[in-house]
């Protein structure tokens, strides 16, 4: 099979799978107040079809899978699925991102079935910010998630994704850190984006990844880069200056990474996107419901890469919003 390789040279060897466009939350830059209209059962893939597709991604170079949403673990069975991907041969690491509330549940089967990292979405620290944010009262389940996974080492690292925006997150910057030396987690914080579905994202809302690590830096003293492994890596890493704990800043506003990008995205409903923004997508779903070969599935998945787009725009006036915000595509 020839590896996917886009017409820039990028090869593609990571793939975000939504399994679900609906979720228990529903975070101000992401969902609205109401949620959306969810798809039908019907409109979704199975996790047969999930898998059959995984199977022949990976055969064409993809080497990452990671499970996403809406948020995955309110769909039923997830661990069925995790272990019909663990399966794949070839597939090297196979991961989750979740909001945590149902991981005092699923982190032993989810571990069982072979998940092998994870990324716990978590913003604030404080209830009432987490009630403001995520328009639930949750926190507290948030945590035991996280404590939860500490019991399964081979489910590693434990990433702890915050969403970094302006007014919002500074005084909590130092509290984060402090989390990162005192608890196995690595915490990352990530730009705000123009994917909401309220459309309340503004330019001015960005807190950088610079001016977090200043907060850090301010405290902490200077940080350590943490450099090699992955070149497609999208975090900047550092380390303590005394070597406890590692904290991280995905920058895709302020210091894009679209020319090492090597992903591609699956929806739910099984449209295929090359780029989080892409304006169009490759409906991979009627060719598995229509009777087509893995040769089919294989042929779309390399004409799709070819259109994958170069870059973003959001620094530029050629930027457009994406009809679909954050959850209906799978971040
Ligand atoms: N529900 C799961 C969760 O929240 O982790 C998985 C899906 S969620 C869409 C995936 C990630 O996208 C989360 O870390 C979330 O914080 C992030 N996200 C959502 N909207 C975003 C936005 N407008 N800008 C940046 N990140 C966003
Ligand atoms: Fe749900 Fe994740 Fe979107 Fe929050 S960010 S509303 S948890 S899908």
């Amino acid at each position: 099979m020839t590896i996917l390789t886009d017409s820039y040279g990028r090869r593609i060897k990571n793939m975000r799978i939504s399994i679900t466009d609906k979720c228990n939350f529903r975070c101000v830059y992401c969902m609205p107040a109401e949620g959306l209209p969810w798809l039908p059962k019907s409109a979704i893939l199975t996790y047969e079809e999930i898998a059959r597709l995984a199977r022949v991604a990976v055969d064409l170079g993809v080497e990452q899978i990671r499970l996403t949403g809406g948020e995955p673990l309110v769909r039923r069975d997830v661990p069925e699925l995790v272990r019909l991907l663990h399966a794949i041969p070839g597939l090297r690491s196979l991961s989750l991102t979740t909001n945590g509330t149902r991981l005092p549940q699923l982190a032993g089967p989810l571990a069982e079935a072979g998940l092998t990292r994870i990324n716990v979405s978590l913003d604030t620290l404080i209830p009432h910010k987490f009630f403001q944010l995520t328009r639930r009262d949750a926190l507290a389940g948030v945590l035991a998630g996280l404590e939860a996974l500490e019991a399964y080492p081979q489910i590693h690292p434990i990433k702890v994704n915050a969403v970094a925006m302006k007014g919002f997150t500074e005084d909590e910057v130092l509290d984060f850190a402090a989390l990162a030396r005192r608890k196995p987690y690595v915490i990352r914080w990530i730009e705000f984006m123009p994917l909401d579905a309220d459309g309340i994202w503004r330019k001015e809302d960005i807190l950088t990844g610079a001016a977090i690590l200043a907060i850090i830096e301010a405290h902490y003293g200077p940080m350590v880069p943490v450099t090699g492994g992955d070149k497609s890596e999208t975090a900047r890493r550092y380390r303590f200056p005394d070597g406890v704990g590692e904290v991280g800043f995905i920058n895709p506003v302020s210091e894009p990474f679209c020319a090492s990008c090597d992903r591609i995205r699956l929806t739910a409903e099984g449209g295929l996107r090359t780029c989080l923004f892409s304006e169009e997508e490759t409906d991979l779903r009627a060719i598995l419901r229509g009777g087509g070969s893995d040769d089919d599935l294989a042929a779309a998945l390399h004409a799709a890469v070819q259109h994958k787009e170069l870059k973003h725009y959001i620094n530029d006036t050629r930027f457009k919003r994406t009809k679909r915000s954050m959850s209906m595509i799978g971040g």
